[in-house]
């Protein structure tokens, strides 16, 4: 067992409260580590550290210095890939392959943001007023309280913090109670890269009492969650009771639209690694096939033959293609999704069974035909390798079906025709769109839902405004005194 210490204003703390919890390794389904059960004095010991080092060194540091070091822990994170990575696996699950690779790409985002600390230029603004000089500044929005969920707890964090650092911001992170520890080590390599103490802090411990405790605290000037759907409503709204900003990264049930005319074999392994890849358990998984009826059989079977073969097993295992489901109460709901399908009425084109002499929990890379939109699995967000196949007869119906619920945070658009790719593009109502393609992300490009997917953007050079607050200065520049009864 490996004990992890929270970390806040730089030091190693135990919980107040002395309590600690233990993480599971989803493949043993046994614990792993041993982490701090932090509570609402720890989040707020962790709030006071960061508004400490906002007005502190942190805060006086010069934007190119900040920069300096966002580049340093860019570093420092590329020498310790291998070891974060097998951290998110132990705690998650996830391939080894896809977590090695993961964190190898994660330096890229603090090296994107790192430039852009000192380049945050406010303007001069030209206005209808005589005799005023009038700019704006972007300002640190202050303390951010990030909570992040349980499927890529470093990527989720870092698509927050590199563009908050850049800003100017100080954290107070909240990991998900299934993956603490990645996040706990994470925040050590600060220290190394020469940020000064209280810029990064993480409180472990349950969602309804140490995130609502960072959530509804007056002390946090931004929440940035990503999660659930129904956790972010109740995020948004403690959030609101304060005037604190928030962001919401939230769920989904993404679809990819396959046209007669499509490359059949490209558009099932785009399929494939839209659902299966991270056993599904990704926010833009596409997990909604809508395909042309005319090829509808010939894609399936593609699919089916294909996910009969994927390999499950150790996820540390080079040949292993598909993990366990992360977490045990993550398996039930994936199995309780398997139930409702049968009795529903859905064909099992393939799947839908636990895989008991894996032990953990694995489940197979699951196939549904037939299905209708009042189905759970049609209407609800698995969360895991679970596909739903529609057919449609032409383009207006695909939209109409692509559309029909009220997540919008991805989708693919599968053809040849290059005037038809981008006319559906365009219909399509989702934050990240892929043409012959999917699963791809990069620091450079905003990534965010619509509707019931989220508030916000993260990643791009926007998002690092979001970590702002604008303010607008006015220099009077005659000296003399106005009538004070008008305006301007
Ligand atoms: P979750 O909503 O259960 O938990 C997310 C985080 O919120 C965790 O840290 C949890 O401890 C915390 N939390 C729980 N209750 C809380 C409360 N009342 N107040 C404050 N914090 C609370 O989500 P999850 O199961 O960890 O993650 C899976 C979900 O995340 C899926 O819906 C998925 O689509 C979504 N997700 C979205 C994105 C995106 O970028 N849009 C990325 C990854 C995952």
């Amino acid at each position: 067992m490996i004990r992890f210490p929270l970390l806040i204003g730089g030091a190693e703390v135990e919980a107040e409260s002395g309590r600690t919890y233990d993480s599971l390794d989803p493949f043993t389904g046994r614990p792993w580590a041993t982490v701090p059960d932090g509570g609402v004095s720890d989040v707020d010991r962790a709030v006071r550290a960061a508004r400490e080092a906002l007005n502190g060194p942190w805060g006086r540091m010069t934007a190119t210095a900040r920069g300096k070091l966002i580049w340093k822990l860019g570093d420092v994170i590329a020498r310790e890939a291998d070891n974060l990575a097998e951290l998110e696996v132990r705690d998650g699950g996830k391939l080894l392959r896809e977590m090695a690779g993961q964190m190898k790409g994660l330096p890229e985002y603090y090296y994107y943001y790192a430039g852009m600390a000192d380049k945050l230029e406010g303007g001069v603004i030209p206005t209808d007023k005589p005799n005023y000089l009038v700019y704006t500044k972007h300002e640190p929005v202050g303390v951010v309280g990030a909570i992040t969920p349980w499927n890529s707890p470093l990527l989720l964090l870092t698509w927050k913090l590199a563009a908050g650092l850049a800003a100017g911001c100080t954290f107070v992170v909240k990991p998900s109670d299934h993956t603490p520890a990645s996040t706990l080590a994470f925040a050590r390599l600060f220290e190394e890269a020469g940020f000064p103490p209280g810029v990064i802090n993480v409180v472990t411990g349950w969602g309804p009492e140490t995130g609502a405790a960072l959530a509804s605290h007056p002390g946090v000037d931004k929440v940035a969650f990503t999660g659930s759907t129904g956790t972010g409503i109740k995020v948004g709204q403690a959030a609101l009771e304060n005037m604190t900003r928030f962001t919401l990264e939230l769920g989904g049930k993404s679809a990819q639209v396959v046209f007669p005319d499509a490359d059949l074999d490209a558009a099932a392994n785009g399929v494939i690694s839209g659902i299966f890849a991270a056993t599904g358990q990704t926010c833009l998984a596409g997990s909604r096939l809508l395909v042309h009826e005319s090829v509808a059989e010939e894609l399936v079977s593609k699919i089916v033959a294909r996910a009969s073969t994927i390999v499950l097993g150790d996820p540390r295992d080079p040949a292993t293609e598909m993990g366990p489901v992360s977490n045990e109460p993550q398996f039930r709901k994936v199995l309780s999704h398997f139930e409702s399908a049968r009795e529903q009425g859905a064909t099992i084109a393939y799947g839908a069974e636990a895989v008991e002499e894996l032990g953990g929990y694995f489940v197979k890379p699951t196939v549904l035909t037939d299905v209708t939109p009042d189905m759970r699995a049609v209407a609800e967000e698995v969360f895991g390798p679970v596909l739903v196949v529609s057919t449609f007869t032409d383009e207006d119906e695909a939209v109409a079906a692509a559309n029909g619920n009220e997540f919008g945070l991805a989708g693919s658009v599968w053809t040849k025709d290059v005037h038809r790719a981008h006319r559906v593009a365009g219909k399509l109502r989702a934050g990240t769109i892929w043409i012959n393609a999917y699963r791809a992300v990069a620091p450079s490009v905003p990534f965010g839902g619509m509707g019931a997917s989220g508030i916000g953007r993260e990643n791009g050079i926007d998002a690092v405004k979001d970590f702002t607050e604008t303010k607008a200065v006015w220099v009077e520049l005659t000296g003399d005194t106005r009538d004070p009864f008008t305006l301007g």
